[in-house]
């Protein structure tokens, strides 16, 4: 099974539109995981059923048991989180937000009043689609642990018992941690960019990821025909890296306005749909995917 994930070097480039395109335009069940879990949203556009969720445990974090503490202090004084705070009625409470589950406070306690212990930072859901089983989730507010997310979203994935062609992830944007977490055992990233300066800039750091991972790299050009010169410069680097582009999508009022009604834009009948569909069947040929 051959494992792609869309990526996109920043946000509001259409990442999801071309991972929910390719989903929609294989004519084959894919195994689907959306990865952009600070901004999840492949659900939205694929027509989910049976959605069955787990907890996700993310960071540590401390607690205190009010029997055996005595109010001394040294706890909010040690942490360097400010997660310890004394409340109106005298008694030290641990603010889950800003605990880092850095221990400190166990090692100044001298009552052993205060335990470690993983907090429900999110879930992790399964849900069917016309397209194939798609794993996602949600990473409750204040979570920062985005990149672990993406890890159980994908092992969730790879559990999936079905015997499918591919593995589509819809990626998250930049550069940070949930995008190494993306990326690490994927055969190919696929790249949607958009003509512009910082748009190229952002660009080229992904590719330099992507170029520590070994991928085979893609490109797909979105709203190329919002600034062309801009467009011949993606061109022209693409050409300097030996990055196959596999789309040049134009500008299409129709695909926005299919996005707001929950749509792919496979649904839409327009320039924009046809440059996509030709991008998936060239993305299968290069990696040898069942179309
Ligand atoms: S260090 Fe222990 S005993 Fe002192 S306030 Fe904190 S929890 Fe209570
Ligand atoms: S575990 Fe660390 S961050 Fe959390 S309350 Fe204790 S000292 Fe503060």
């Amino acid at each position: 099974m051959k494992t792609v994930a869309v990526m996109s070097g920043k946000g509001g480039t259409g990442k999801t539109m071309v991972a929910a395109g390719f989903a929609v335009f294989s004519q084959q069940r894919l195994l689907l995981a959306d990865c952009d879990v600070d901004a999840a949203n492949l659900s939205l556009l694929l027509k989910t059923s049976d959605t069955a969720c787990r907890p996700f445990m993310g960071l540590d974090c401390a607690s205190i048991d009010q029997s055996r503490c005595v109010g001394c202090g040294l706890c909010e004084a040690y942490c360097r989180f400010s997660a310890i705070d004394q409340g109106d009625d005298g008694v030290f409470q641990v603010n889950p937000l800003k605990c880092e589950g850095c221990a400190v406070c166990t090692l100044v306690c001298g009552e052993e009043a205060i335990t470690i212990s993983k907090r429900q930072s999110g879930e992790v859901c399964h849900s069917e689609t016309p397209q194939g089983p798609l794993y996602h989730a949600e990473l409750f507010s204040g979570s920062g642990t985005s990149g672990m997310l993406v890890f159980e979203v994908k092992k969730d994935a790879l559990e999936n018992k079905e015997k499918l062609p591919a593995f589509l992830i819809d990626g998250p944007p930049g550069i940070g941690c949930p995008v190494i977490s993306a990326i690490s055992g994927a055969d190919a990233v696929v790249m949607v960019t958009e003509p512009g300066i910082s748009a190229l800039h952002d660009l080229q750091r992904l590719v330099t990821i992507c170029r520590q991972f070994g991928v085979d790299m893609f490109l797909v050009l979105n709203k190329a025909d919002l600034d062309k010169e801009r467009a011949e410069d993606v061109k022209r680097y693409c050409a300097q890296e030996k990055i196959q582009m596999i789309g040049t999508i134009p500008f299409d009022p129709a695909v926005i306005a299919a996005a707001r009604r929950g749509e792919t834009i496979a649904d839409t009948d327009t320039p924009a749909a046809i440059s996509l569909k030709e991008a998936w069947k060239t993305l299968c040929t290069a990696m040898g995917i069942p179309q």
